[in-house]
Order: structure tokens, then sequence, then C-alpha cells
């Protein structure tokens, strides 16, 4: 297997570099991850200058871009062959219900699934961030499992993976995402020169978090596997609006 590996913790990331070693056993593994932490960036491109490539003494490749940048020039041009699967990760941190919005994590898997290639967004639950060969395992067991039996599409599975031993995981259960309360407020501080600024806040608590949701699998230690597409069309809306605008 071809499988090349991102991430939006930048190259230099620890979860990084286990997802790397987690891996290596299922292939051929490339890595072309952003040159720095460029967590929250979501599915940007970079379009406004052009993007360079450099190579870490690990072999790794970096680019002064964002996740998705990563992704979509390692598929449309850099490498000269088409991975078999996209794997980003291993992210510091959950990326559950809303949160994979504006994941780079998740959005570096969503450009190798749009670009048409399976796709695998796996993340640490915690803030310790102690398990990484835990989460390394869990993407090398799924990566084999493509290889054994391949979706014949593209999939994107977003990943959720308790911090605490192999061992010690309750189970696996494929989920839909749950929903946050609303984000707490900015937070204001004082620079060196007495301005106010601003520090985005923490993400909300988990409001809908019932039973099926990856919130509900990681309160009882068990790994979420959320299957996730991309369009935003609000199907069921389609009628209202459409009746809003009749009137
Ligand atoms: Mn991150």
């Amino acid at each position: 297997m071809r499988i090349l590996l991102s991430n939006d913790d930048g190259y230099f990331a620890p979860g990084l570099a286990a997802l790397a070693e987690g891996l290596a056993s299922c292939g051929e593994i490339t890595v072309v991850a952003p040159e720095r932490d460029r967590s929250g960036a979501s599915n940007s491109l970079t379009l406004d200058r052009p993007l360079q490539l450099a190579r870490a003494h690990n072999g790794f490749l970096y680019v002064n871009g964002t996740p998705t940048d990563c992704v979509h020039m390692a598929v449309t041009g850099l490498l000269d062959f088409e991975p078999d699967i996209v794997v980003s990760g291993i992210n510091n941190g959950s990326n559950m219900g809303d949160d994979t919005l504006y994941s780079g994590t998740v959005a570096a898997a969503t450009e190798g699934y749009l670009l048409g290639i399976p796709a695998i967004a796996i993340s640490l639950v915690s803030h310790e961030f102690v398990h990484y060969e835990t989460a390394a395992r869990v993407a090398r067991e799924l990566v084999e499992r493509v290889a054994r039996s391949p979706f014949g599409g593209p999939v994107l599975l977003n990943v959720n993976v308790p911090d605490v031993p192999y061992d010690a995981i309750a189970g696996f259960e494929v989920t839909r995402l749950g929903r946050r309360h609303k984000a707490q407020p900015v937070v204001p501080g004082k620079n060196p020169r007495g301005e106010t600024v601003y520090w985005v806040g923490p993400a909300g608590g988990a409001r809908e978090a019932g039973p099926g949701t990856d919130f509900h699998a990681l309160e009882r230690g068990v790994v979420s596997i959320t299957p996730l597409q991309v369009d935003l069309t609000h199907a069921g809306q389609i009628p209202l609006v459409t009746q809003w605008m009749a009137s």
C-alpha cells in the first residue's frame, strides 16, 4: 500500500511520528505536513502566494501551507503515484461533533477524499497525550482492514481514540457526530504594549451526546469511527426556503 500521511499539528508533532511508525508495516509511507501548527485551519487552500516544500532530517516533507495544501499538493502533482489511502493525525486532542468543521486534521483527510482517495482522520482524545501508540495501532488496524476489504470508492472516516493503553479500550463503535454547546467567549488580555488582544476561547462542551454519537462512545472509553460526507445541503429545508421565496 502507498500511504500518504499529513496532520495539522505540524511535521514535527509527536502524533505524526507515532502514526508513521505505526503504519510502517502496512506499506510505503510518504509524509507531507504543514511546517507549523495549523490546528483549526479547516479546508483552506493558500491562493495568494506560492508554496514551498522542504525535507526534514527524518525524511518527512513539509510545506509552508495548510493541511489541505499539503494533501492537495501531494496528490495533484508532487507525487508520481496516487496514494491508496490518506491518513491524517494523530491529532493532539479530539475532533468530535462540530470540531470537524474547524479541524485541520479532518481537512487533510477530506482533501484526500475529495480527490477520490479513501481517507482517515485520527485524533487522540486527551489533554495530556500519553498513549499515541494506542491511536497508531488503531490506525494500523483500520488501514489493514481497508487493504483487506476495500470500500470500492472514496470514504472519509473520522476516528477518535481514548488516551488509554490499547488493552484498556472498551471497544469500537461506528457513530454519528454529536453537537457541542456554543463556544466559550473569547478571552481578552493585554499585550506588552498595553493593547487589548483576544484569544479564541475553548470549544463548548458536548450538548448532543446521546447513544450513537462520537461523544457517547468516548465517554465510555470506546473508539469512535464516524463516516463523514461533504454535502452541506440542508435537504430538509429546501421546501421551506422554496415556500419562503414564493411568499
Ligand atoms: Mn491539531
